[in-house]
């Protein structure tokens, strides 16, 4: 496995790769890999001839008041597991290689940016999609895997897609859960026991969902009002915000009578979680 720290390096692979016609699959990460990650990466390994994984806690994407500093990062760990997986090639570039001085230049998804994650975090998405082009624009995948777990993101990244024309199949993979249900994420490490009990409430509120939904409930305020009280009567736990949403615009439906998607983002604590579900 190979692990290329400069953009210099990684497309020099890239253009290898492009000479003999064959195809890159790209998954990018933010590393602390665990389960959800490299099942991505398992799936992206049938989607293309080689598969290259990037590795960058891209600081675009963290407000000034979030956990850049405190994100959790262990390289050995994670190249251990990427060669594990079959990953061919780790992009692990640092900071100033990606954004070095002078840069200028930020690529913004209007409106569906706006909403969910967007209203607490409202320079999040103008960083994923920043990252994301250039990393798009360096390792020139054919195809790229990403995470229903992150579904605003997934969407937004679609819409990216779509409306600058990249050249790029984007694939998704549904959450990957602990047993309990609790949906996995590097940030899980902050929760303490008793938190880490108490964030069941999110998977809980959405199975609970899904219950009323195929008990012959349609009225989505209700649902949401449910959850909403679920979720802030557990201890350490206060909703962000609870929506059930159209799938694509993200608009807020309020009838639920095709497909919709319940998101929620919860503070257990002061670890901020989010999750989602369909809810048919
Ligand atoms: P991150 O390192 O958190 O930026 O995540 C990198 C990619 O892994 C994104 O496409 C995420 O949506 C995806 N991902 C993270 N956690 C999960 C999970 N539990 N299930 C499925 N995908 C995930």
């Amino acid at each position: 496995m190979e692990v290329f720290t400069t953009v210099k390096e990684m497309k020099a692979y890239v253009r290898a790769v492009k000479q003999r016609r064959e195809t890159i699959c790209l998954v990018p990460t933010m590393g602390y890999l665990h389960k959800g990650h490299t099942d991505l990466m398992r799936m992206g390994r049938g989607l293309a001839d080689h598969l290259v994984i990037s590795i960058f806690v891209n600081p675009t994407q963290f407000g000034p008041k979030e956990d850049l500093a405190k994100y959790p990062r262990d390289f050995e760990r994670d190249s251990r597991l990427a060669e594990e997986v079959g990953v061919e090639c780790i992009f692990y570039p640092e900071t100033l290689e990606m954004y070095p001085p002078g840069y200028a230049t930020y690529v913004n998804v209007e409106e569906i940016t706006e909403t969910l994650c967007g209203l607490s975090r409202p320079t999040h998405f103008r960083g994923v999609t920043t990252v994301v082009a250039k990393l798009f624009n360096i390792v020139e995948p054919d195809v790229s895997v990403f995470g229903e777990k992150d579904y605003q993101q997934l969407t937004v990244i679609r819409k990216m897609v779509k409306d600058l024309d990249m050249n790029v199949r984007v694939v998704s993979h549904p959450t990957v859960r602990e047993d309990d249900g609790l949906a996995m994420s590097s940030r899980n490490r902050y929760l303490s026991p008793s938190q880490r009990k108490n964030a069941l409430v999110l998977i809980g509120s959405l199975r609970r969902a899904r219950e009323l939904v195929r008990g012959g409930e349609h009225d989505a305020a209700k649902i949401q009002a449910m959850a909403v009280d679920m979720i802030s009567s557990t201890p350490e736990c206060a909703v962000d915000y609870v929506e059930i949403v159209d799938p694509d615009t993200l608009c807020p439906v309020d009838r639920i009578d095709g497909r919709a998607v319940m998101a929620l983002a919860v503070k257990v604590g002061s670890t901020r979680l989010i999750d989602n579900a369909e809810l048919k």
